[in-house]
């Protein structure tokens, strides 16, 4: 294992290996990868999936183990230059912002379920937090003042 190791080590060194795009290439050719399996009913677009991932992973391959640095470096700053403005051109960036707010609410909830409460408010949704084991009590949201009761 470690001679295998070591040879790798050999072989990389002078090598590009892996950046951004490199990441981005290796996720979508796996994602490619994915759909053609799922849409395997419908060959035609199974092979069009199929090469196209195929085509992914080789220049992914070919971009780690290139020897020509600067042409690389040059690649990955245009495409993620690309990428960031067809994110906001798109507003994709805006919606996975979007998402990780309601990702990390959701998390903080899950790790404080054991203590606490979460209501939203009936009025504005507000999510309103409340220790648990309190008993019948009346709630007025922070936001709106609109005032309801729960079993907390
Ligand atoms: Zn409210």
């Amino acid at each position: 294992m470690d001679q295998i190791r070591e040879r790798l080590r050999a072989f990389m060194s002078g090598r590009y290996g892996v950046d951004e795009l490199g990441r981005v290439l290796a996720g979508g050719s796996l994602t490619l990868m994915i759909l053609s399996v799922l849409f395997s009913k419908y060959s035609g677009l199974r092979s069009l999936l199929y090469t196209l991932s195929l085509i992914g992973f080789g220049y992914t391959i070919y971009r780690i183990v290139s020897t020509d640095f600067s042409k690389r470096r040059e690649e990955n700053q245009k495409a993620m230059r690309w990428l960031s403005d067809f994110g906001q051109k798109t507003n994709l960036t805006k919606y996975w912002e979007r998402f990780q707010r309601w990702f990390q609410r959701e998390r903080r909830i899950f790790s404080q379920r054991k203590d606490y409460h979460f209501y939203s408010c009936p009025n504005c949704h507000q999510t309103i937090r409340m220790p648990r084991g309190k008993g019948r009590v009346e709630i007025t949201c922070p936001r709106c003042h609109e005032k309801f009761t729960k079993d907390a």
